[in-house]
Protein backbone atom coordinates (compact mmCIF):
# COMPACT_ATOMS: atom_id res chain seq x y z
CA UNK A 1 0.00 0.00 0.00
CA UNK A 2 3.01 2.31 0.68
CA UNK A 3 4.58 1.64 -2.43
CA UNK A 4 1.07 2.48 -4.05
CA UNK A 5 0.55 5.64 -2.18
CA UNK A 6 4.44 6.93 -3.32
CA UNK A 7 4.43 5.92 -7.31
CA UNK A 8 1.10 8.03 -7.31
CA UNK A 9 2.78 10.73 -6.09
CA UNK A 10 5.66 11.96 -6.99
CA UNK A 11 5.01 15.58 -7.05
CA UNK A 12 4.59 15.34 -3.58
CA UNK A 13 7.77 13.54 -3.31
CA UNK A 14 10.05 15.71 -4.48
CA UNK A 15 7.99 18.66 -3.03
CA UNK A 16 8.70 17.11 0.35
CA UNK A 17 12.31 16.53 -0.42
CA UNK A 18 12.92 20.02 -0.83
CA UNK A 19 11.08 21.08 2.39
CA UNK A 20 13.10 18.55 4.76
CA UNK A 21 16.17 20.65 3.05
CA UNK A 22 14.72 23.54 5.34
CA UNK A 23 12.52 21.87 7.57
CA UNK A 24 13.72 18.65 10.31
CA UNK A 25 10.69 16.27 8.07
CA UNK A 26 9.66 18.96 6.15
CA UNK A 27 7.41 19.90 7.80
CA UNK A 28 6.73 21.87 11.19
CA UNK A 29 3.94 19.53 12.47
CA UNK A 30 4.91 16.22 13.67
CA UNK A 31 1.15 15.97 13.98
CA UNK A 32 0.89 15.36 9.92
CA UNK A 33 4.49 13.58 9.30
CA UNK A 34 3.73 9.81 7.96
CA UNK A 35 5.62 7.22 5.91
CA UNK A 36 6.77 7.35 2.72
CA UNK A 37 6.07 11.01 2.86
CA UNK A 38 3.22 12.96 3.56
CA UNK A 39 1.32 14.28 0.34
CA UNK A 40 1.26 18.19 -0.30
CA UNK A 41 -2.03 20.42 -0.45
CA UNK A 42 -2.23 22.98 -3.04
CA UNK A 43 -5.63 24.21 -2.19
CA UNK A 44 -9.14 23.51 -0.27
CA UNK A 45 -12.30 24.56 -0.89
CA UNK A 46 -15.63 23.43 1.27
CA UNK A 47 -14.46 19.91 2.06
CA UNK A 48 -12.16 19.15 -0.46
CA UNK A 49 -8.53 19.40 -0.65
CA UNK A 50 -6.28 18.85 -3.91
CA UNK A 51 -2.96 17.55 -3.79
CA UNK A 52 0.16 18.45 -6.05
CA UNK A 53 -0.92 15.16 -7.76
CA UNK A 54 -3.94 16.00 -8.94
CA UNK A 55 -5.87 14.02 -6.07
CA UNK A 56 -8.62 15.47 -4.74
CA UNK A 57 -9.70 14.17 -0.84
CA UNK A 58 -13.15 14.76 0.99
CA UNK A 59 -11.10 16.35 4.48
CA UNK A 60 -12.87 14.15 6.77
CA UNK A 61 -10.30 15.06 9.51
CA UNK A 62 -11.23 18.75 9.21
CA UNK A 63 -8.42 20.19 10.47
CA UNK A 64 -7.89 17.57 14.01
CA UNK A 65 -11.18 19.60 14.73
CA UNK A 66 -10.19 23.11 14.07
CA UNK A 67 -11.94 23.24 10.53
CA UNK A 68 -15.48 22.85 11.77
CA UNK A 69 -16.28 25.60 8.78
CA UNK A 70 -14.56 23.74 6.14
CA UNK A 71 -11.92 25.77 3.78
CA UNK A 72 -13.86 28.47 2.84
CA UNK A 73 -16.87 29.38 4.18
CA UNK A 74 -18.46 32.41 2.78
CA UNK A 75 -19.24 33.75 6.27
CA UNK A 76 -15.78 33.52 7.37
CA UNK A 77 -14.17 34.85 4.42
CA UNK A 78 -16.68 38.10 4.58
CA UNK A 79 -15.75 38.29 8.65
CA UNK A 80 -12.03 38.02 7.45
CA UNK A 81 -12.16 40.20 5.02
CA UNK A 82 -14.06 43.02 6.39
CA UNK A 83 -11.32 43.03 9.65
CA UNK A 84 -8.84 43.40 6.59
CA UNK A 85 -10.42 46.31 5.54
CA UNK A 86 -10.70 47.91 9.42
CA UNK A 87 -6.41 47.35 9.16
CA UNK A 88 -4.42 44.86 10.78
CA UNK A 89 -2.29 44.72 14.03
CA UNK A 90 -4.15 47.59 15.97
CA UNK A 91 -1.85 48.01 19.06
CA UNK A 92 -4.90 48.86 20.99
CA UNK A 93 -7.86 47.18 22.74
CA UNK A 94 -10.44 47.00 19.79
CA UNK A 95 -13.82 46.15 19.97
CA UNK A 96 -13.96 43.04 18.26
CA UNK A 97 -12.14 41.33 21.06
CA UNK A 98 -14.27 42.66 23.78
CA UNK A 99 -17.68 41.48 21.57
CA UNK A 100 -16.26 37.57 21.05
CA UNK A 101 -15.13 37.53 24.52
CA UNK A 102 -18.51 38.03 26.09
CA UNK A 103 -19.92 35.19 23.05
CA UNK A 104 -17.51 33.48 24.13
CA UNK A 105 -18.48 33.78 27.82
CA UNK A 106 -21.87 33.07 27.24
CA UNK A 107 -21.42 29.96 25.73
CA UNK A 108 -19.62 28.00 28.29
CA UNK A 109 -20.87 27.44 31.36
CA UNK A 110 -18.15 27.56 33.47
CA UNK A 111 -16.34 30.56 31.91
CA UNK A 112 -16.61 33.78 34.22
CA UNK A 113 -14.08 35.45 32.65
CA UNK A 114 -11.25 35.14 30.45
CA UNK A 115 -8.33 35.64 27.91
CA UNK A 116 -7.20 34.72 24.36
CA UNK A 117 -4.08 33.77 23.24
CA UNK A 118 -2.26 32.25 19.36
CA UNK A 119 -3.08 28.48 20.64
CA UNK A 120 -4.36 25.71 22.44
CA UNK A 121 -0.65 24.87 23.60
CA UNK A 122 -0.89 28.36 25.23
CA UNK A 123 -3.70 28.36 26.45
CA UNK A 124 -2.91 25.50 28.78
CA UNK A 125 0.08 26.62 29.67
CA UNK A 126 -1.41 29.69 31.05
CA UNK A 127 -4.14 27.98 32.50
CA UNK A 128 -1.79 25.94 34.65
CA UNK A 129 0.41 28.69 35.65
CA UNK A 130 -2.74 30.22 36.51
CA UNK A 131 -3.20 27.38 39.31
CA UNK A 132 -0.18 26.98 40.18
CA UNK A 133 0.02 30.56 41.66
CA UNK A 134 -3.23 30.59 42.92
CA UNK A 135 -1.86 27.01 44.51
CA UNK A 136 1.30 28.17 45.36
CA UNK A 137 1.97 24.45 44.55
CA UNK A 138 3.95 22.84 41.95
CA UNK A 139 2.88 19.43 40.52
CA UNK A 140 -0.41 18.44 37.77
CA UNK A 141 -1.91 15.50 38.03
CA UNK A 142 -2.68 14.93 34.18
CA UNK A 143 -3.81 11.61 32.26
CA UNK A 144 -2.06 9.17 29.60
CA UNK A 145 -2.74 9.57 26.56
CA UNK A 146 -3.82 13.31 27.09
CA UNK A 147 -2.82 15.65 24.79
CA UNK A 148 -2.44 19.43 25.87
CA UNK A 149 -0.57 20.76 22.90
CA UNK A 150 2.92 20.97 21.57
CA UNK A 151 4.68 21.52 25.03
CA UNK A 152 2.13 18.95 26.77
CA UNK A 153 1.71 15.42 25.40
CA UNK A 154 1.23 12.59 27.78
CA UNK A 155 2.10 9.64 26.70
CA UNK A 156 2.04 6.25 28.71
CA UNK A 157 5.02 7.32 30.68
CA UNK A 158 8.16 6.25 30.81
CA UNK A 159 11.55 7.80 30.32
CA UNK A 160 11.83 9.86 27.08
CA UNK A 161 8.63 9.08 26.12
CA UNK A 162 8.07 12.90 26.04
CA UNK A 163 11.16 14.67 26.25
CA UNK A 164 9.44 18.06 25.84
CA UNK A 165 7.29 18.23 28.18
CA UNK A 166 5.66 20.83 30.26
CA UNK A 167 7.80 22.76 32.95
CA UNK A 168 5.79 21.60 35.96
CA UNK A 169 6.45 17.82 37.89
CA UNK A 170 3.46 15.66 36.41
CA UNK A 171 1.79 12.73 37.89
CA UNK A 172 -0.15 10.32 35.37
CA UNK A 173 -3.24 8.23 35.83
CA UNK A 174 -4.72 6.22 33.63
CA UNK A 175 -8.01 7.81 31.84
CA UNK A 176 -11.02 6.80 33.52
CA UNK A 177 -9.53 5.31 36.18
CA UNK A 178 -10.59 7.03 39.31
CA UNK A 179 -9.07 5.21 42.18
CA UNK A 180 -5.32 5.87 40.00
CA UNK A 181 -6.19 9.37 40.11
CA UNK A 182 -7.17 9.49 43.70
CA UNK A 183 -4.16 7.42 44.88
CA UNK A 184 -1.78 9.76 43.24
CA UNK A 185 -3.35 13.14 44.17
CA UNK A 186 -3.65 12.12 48.14
CA UNK A 187 0.01 11.19 47.95
CA UNK A 188 0.42 14.38 46.55
CA UNK A 189 -1.98 16.54 47.83
CA UNK A 190 0.31 18.86 49.53
CA UNK A 191 1.96 20.18 46.22
CA UNK A 192 -1.04 19.00 43.77
CA UNK A 193 -1.99 22.33 42.09
CA UNK A 194 -4.03 21.21 39.17
CA UNK A 195 -5.85 18.09 37.77
CA UNK A 196 -5.76 18.38 34.29
CA UNK A 197 -7.79 16.35 31.53
CA UNK A 198 -9.95 16.14 28.22
CA UNK A 199 -13.51 15.34 28.95
CA UNK A 200 -13.25 13.05 25.98
CA UNK A 201 -9.71 11.70 25.03
CA UNK A 202 -9.58 13.58 21.71
CA UNK A 203 -5.81 12.46 20.15
CA UNK A 204 -5.44 10.24 22.52
CA UNK A 205 -8.37 7.79 20.38
CA UNK A 206 -12.05 10.05 21.35
CA UNK A 207 -12.26 8.12 24.50
CA UNK A 208 -15.48 9.38 26.08
CA UNK A 209 -15.00 9.85 29.98
CA UNK A 210 -17.48 8.32 32.42
CA UNK A 211 -19.69 10.56 34.06
CA UNK A 212 -18.68 9.08 37.59
CA UNK A 213 -15.11 9.49 36.89
CA UNK A 214 -16.04 13.59 35.81
CA UNK A 215 -17.78 14.01 39.08
CA UNK A 216 -15.17 12.11 40.78
CA UNK A 217 -12.21 14.55 39.82
CA UNK A 218 -15.42 17.18 40.81
CA UNK A 219 -14.73 15.88 43.84
CA UNK A 220 -11.02 15.61 44.08
CA UNK A 221 -10.43 18.73 43.06
CA UNK A 222 -12.15 20.12 46.33
CA UNK A 223 -10.93 17.49 48.59
CA UNK A 224 -7.28 18.61 47.53
CA UNK A 225 -7.57 22.03 46.57
CA UNK A 226 -6.37 21.61 43.13
CA UNK A 227 -7.58 23.25 40.44
CA UNK A 228 -9.53 21.25 37.80
CA UNK A 229 -8.74 22.16 34.44
CA UNK A 230 -10.95 21.27 31.47
CA UNK A 231 -8.90 20.89 28.36
CA UNK A 232 -12.24 21.65 25.98
CA UNK A 233 -9.89 22.63 23.04
CA UNK A 234 -11.68 19.96 20.86
CA UNK A 235 -14.67 18.86 22.98
CA UNK A 236 -16.03 22.25 23.46
CA UNK A 237 -17.49 21.30 19.64
CA UNK A 238 -19.44 18.84 20.99
CA UNK A 239 -22.33 20.15 22.25
CA UNK A 240 -23.39 24.11 22.27
CA UNK A 241 -21.11 24.70 25.76
CA UNK A 242 -18.67 22.07 25.61
CA UNK A 243 -18.75 18.96 27.30
CA UNK A 244 -19.05 20.81 30.98
CA UNK A 245 -22.81 21.57 29.36
CA UNK A 246 -22.99 18.23 28.31
CA UNK A 247 -21.84 16.64 31.62
CA UNK A 248 -22.89 19.10 34.25
CA UNK A 249 -19.27 18.38 35.54
CA UNK A 250 -17.94 22.30 35.69
CA UNK A 251 -14.15 22.81 36.27
CA UNK A 252 -12.14 26.18 38.07
CA UNK A 253 -10.56 26.31 34.70
CA UNK A 254 -11.32 25.68 30.36
CA UNK A 255 -9.11 25.85 28.18
CA UNK A 256 -10.34 26.18 23.93
CA UNK A 257 -9.05 26.28 20.76
CA UNK A 258 -9.39 24.90 17.31
CA UNK A 259 -13.06 25.62 15.81
CA UNK A 260 -13.90 28.94 18.51
CA UNK A 261 -11.52 31.13 16.59
CA UNK A 262 -13.24 30.27 13.33
CA UNK A 263 -10.48 28.58 11.66
CA UNK A 264 -8.19 31.15 12.59
CA UNK A 265 -5.03 30.72 15.21
CA UNK A 266 -6.54 30.76 18.49
CA UNK A 267 -6.72 29.80 22.45
CA UNK A 268 -8.49 31.24 25.35
CA UNK A 269 -8.73 30.01 28.86
CA UNK A 270 -10.82 31.10 31.49
CA UNK A 271 -12.85 30.43 34.13
CA UNK A 272 -13.52 31.44 37.73
CA UNK A 273 -13.52 35.08 38.35
CA UNK A 274 -11.59 35.20 41.35
CA UNK A 275 -8.83 32.99 39.67
CA UNK A 276 -8.89 35.18 36.37
CA UNK A 277 -8.77 38.28 37.98
CA UNK A 278 -4.75 38.07 38.72
CA UNK A 279 -4.26 38.57 35.13
CA UNK A 280 -5.99 42.12 36.00
CA UNK A 281 -2.82 44.86 35.07
CA UNK A 282 -4.53 47.12 36.98
CA UNK A 283 -3.69 45.35 39.99
CA UNK A 284 -0.16 45.88 41.61
CA UNK A 285 0.06 42.36 42.09
CA UNK A 286 -1.09 41.38 38.32
CA UNK A 287 0.28 38.63 36.51
CA UNK A 288 1.55 39.69 32.88
CA UNK A 289 -0.18 37.81 30.19
CA UNK A 290 1.02 39.04 27.00
CA UNK A 291 1.11 37.86 23.52
CA UNK A 292 1.26 40.20 20.30
CA UNK A 293 -1.47 38.51 18.21
CA UNK A 294 -3.99 37.34 21.27
CA UNK A 295 -6.35 40.00 20.40
CA UNK A 296 -5.90 40.01 16.73
CA UNK A 297 -8.63 41.33 14.39
CA UNK A 298 -8.68 38.52 12.24
CA UNK A 299 -8.92 35.51 14.63
CA UNK A 300 -11.65 38.03 16.70
CA UNK A 301 -13.89 38.72 13.57
CA UNK A 302 -13.56 35.25 12.07
CA UNK A 303 -14.53 33.83 16.03
CA UNK A 304 -17.47 36.01 16.13
CA UNK A 305 -19.01 34.78 12.93
CA UNK A 306 -18.11 31.44 13.80
CA UNK A 307 -20.15 31.40 16.94
CA UNK A 308 -22.36 33.79 16.42
CA UNK A 309 -23.66 33.00 12.48
CA UNK A 310 -22.96 29.50 12.06
CA UNK A 311 -22.21 27.03 15.03
CA UNK A 312 -25.06 28.76 16.82
CA UNK A 313 -26.08 26.18 19.48
CA UNK A 314 -29.23 24.41 17.30
CA UNK A 315 -26.45 23.66 14.58
CA UNK A 316 -24.33 22.51 17.26
CA UNK A 317 -27.28 19.87 18.34
CA UNK A 318 -27.98 18.96 14.34
CA UNK A 319 -24.00 18.13 14.00
CA UNK A 320 -23.52 16.38 16.39
CA UNK A 321 -26.17 14.31 16.07
CA UNK A 322 -25.19 14.05 12.33
CA UNK A 323 -22.15 13.01 13.70
CA UNK A 324 -23.65 10.22 15.70
CA UNK A 325 -25.40 8.82 12.95
CA UNK A 326 -22.12 8.71 10.86
CA UNK A 327 -20.43 6.46 13.95
CA UNK A 328 -23.40 3.91 14.24
CA UNK A 329 -23.23 3.47 10.43
CA UNK A 330 -19.20 3.33 10.67
CA UNK A 331 -19.64 0.34 13.56
CA UNK A 332 -22.72 -1.45 11.70
CA UNK A 333 -20.40 -1.18 8.27
CA UNK A 334 -17.78 -3.00 10.09
CA UNK A 335 -19.92 -6.00 11.19
CA UNK A 336 -18.60 -8.58 12.84
CA UNK A 337 -14.85 -7.44 12.43
CA UNK A 338 -12.90 -6.43 15.71
CA UNK A 339 -13.00 -2.95 15.28
CA UNK A 340 -14.61 -0.19 17.37
CA UNK A 341 -15.80 2.98 16.43
CA UNK A 342 -15.31 5.40 19.66
CA UNK A 343 -16.07 8.95 20.09
CA UNK A 344 -19.01 11.20 20.80
CA UNK A 345 -20.61 13.44 18.44
CA UNK A 346 -18.88 14.85 15.42
CA UNK A 347 -15.72 13.35 16.60
CA UNK A 348 -14.45 9.73 16.54
CA UNK A 349 -11.85 7.14 15.75
CA UNK A 350 -10.90 3.87 14.68
CA UNK A 351 -9.52 1.20 16.90
CA UNK A 352 -8.45 -2.57 15.59
CA UNK A 353 -9.95 -4.36 18.58
CA UNK A 354 -13.21 -6.08 19.41
CA UNK A 355 -13.36 -3.49 23.03
CA UNK A 356 -13.76 0.10 22.82
CA UNK A 357 -10.22 0.98 24.75
CA UNK A 358 -11.31 2.84 28.18
CA UNK A 359 -7.72 4.35 28.10
CA UNK A 360 -4.82 5.02 26.15
CA UNK A 361 -2.86 1.96 27.55
CA UNK A 362 -5.66 -0.57 25.83
CA UNK A 363 -6.16 2.02 22.70
CA UNK A 364 -2.30 1.14 22.55
CA UNK A 365 -3.20 -2.55 22.85
CA UNK A 366 -4.74 -2.17 19.04
CA UNK A 367 -3.18 -3.07 16.07
CA UNK A 368 -1.53 0.04 14.88
CA UNK A 369 -0.45 -0.92 11.18
CA UNK A 370 -4.07 -1.67 10.39
CA UNK A 371 -4.57 2.31 10.95
CA UNK A 372 -2.03 2.36 8.50
CA UNK A 373 -3.43 0.77 5.59
CA UNK A 374 -6.65 2.01 6.56
CA UNK A 375 -5.51 5.44 6.42
CA UNK A 376 -3.76 4.45 3.14
CA UNK A 377 -6.38 2.43 0.98
CA UNK A 378 -9.17 5.52 2.52
CA UNK A 379 -6.38 8.22 0.47
CA UNK A 380 -6.98 5.77 -2.46
CA UNK A 381 -11.10 6.19 -2.28
CA UNK A 382 -10.41 9.66 -1.74
CA UNK A 383 -11.06 10.00 2.12
CA UNK A 384 -8.45 11.82 4.38
CA UNK A 385 -8.80 10.90 8.02
CA UNK A 386 -5.87 11.38 10.82
CA UNK A 387 -3.29 9.09 9.99
CA UNK A 388 -4.01 7.79 13.71
CA UNK A 389 -7.56 6.75 12.98
CA UNK A 390 -9.32 9.64 14.15
CA UNK A 391 -11.98 11.71 12.03
CA UNK A 392 -13.65 15.01 13.10
CA UNK A 393 -16.77 15.59 10.93
CA UNK A 394 -16.93 19.45 9.69
CA UNK A 395 -19.89 21.40 8.48
CA UNK A 396 -18.57 21.08 4.87
CA UNK A 397 -18.92 17.34 4.88
CA UNK A 398 -22.61 16.96 3.22
CA UNK A 399 -24.63 13.74 3.25
CA UNK A 400 -23.43 11.90 0.34
CA UNK A 401 -20.15 12.37 1.25
CA UNK A 402 -20.90 10.53 4.64
CA UNK A 403 -22.56 7.98 2.44
CA UNK A 404 -19.63 7.41 0.95
CA UNK A 405 -17.27 7.38 3.47
CA UNK A 406 -18.83 4.65 4.90
CA UNK A 407 -19.20 3.06 1.35
CA UNK A 408 -15.30 2.95 1.28
CA UNK A 409 -14.99 2.28 4.61
CA UNK A 410 -17.23 -0.79 3.54
CA UNK A 411 -15.13 -1.39 0.92
CA UNK A 412 -12.15 -1.77 3.49
CA UNK A 413 -13.77 -4.36 5.82
CA UNK A 414 -14.98 -6.51 2.93
CA UNK A 415 -11.15 -6.62 1.00
CA UNK A 416 -9.06 -6.27 3.93
CA UNK A 417 -11.23 -8.34 6.49
CA UNK A 418 -9.08 -11.29 6.63
CA UNK A 419 -6.08 -9.23 7.37
CA UNK A 420 -8.08 -7.75 10.27
CA UNK A 421 -9.60 -10.69 11.63
N1 LIG B 1 -5.47 20.59 23.69
C1 LIG B 1 -6.05 19.67 22.92
C2 LIG B 1 -7.06 18.75 23.53
C3 LIG B 1 -5.72 19.57 21.57
O1 LIG B 1 -6.28 18.62 20.80
C4 LIG B 1 -4.80 20.47 21.01
C5 LIG B 1 -4.41 20.45 19.55
N2 LIG B 1 -4.57 19.28 18.88
C6 LIG B 1 -4.22 21.41 21.85
C7 LIG B 1 -4.58 21.46 23.19
C8 LIG B 1 -3.21 22.38 21.35
O2 LIG B 1 -3.77 23.35 20.56
P1 LIG B 1 -2.84 24.13 19.50
O3 LIG B 1 -2.47 23.14 18.45
O4 LIG B 1 -3.71 25.24 19.03
O5 LIG B 1 -1.66 24.63 20.25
Amino acid sequence: AREGYATRRPASAARHAQAAEVMPGGNTRSVLYHGPFPFTAEGGEGCRLRDLDGHSYVSMIGEYTAGLFGHSHPAIRAAVLRALDTGVNLTAHNPFEARFARMVRDRFPALQQLRFTNSGTEANLLALGCATIATRRRTILGFQGGYHGGLMTFGLGGPGANPLNVPHPVLLAPYNDLAAAQALARAHAGDLAAIILEPMLGSGGCIPAGQGFLEGLRALAEETGAILIFDEVMTSRLAPGGLQEATGVMPDLTTLGKYVGGGMSFGAFGGRADLMAMFDPGRPDAVAHAGTFNNNTLTMSAGLAALGEIYTPAVAHAHNARGEALRAALQAAAGDLPICVTGRGSMMAFHFMAQAPRDAAEAAAGNQALKELLFLDLLDRGYYIARRGMVALSLMVGEAECTGFVEAFADFCEIRGALVR
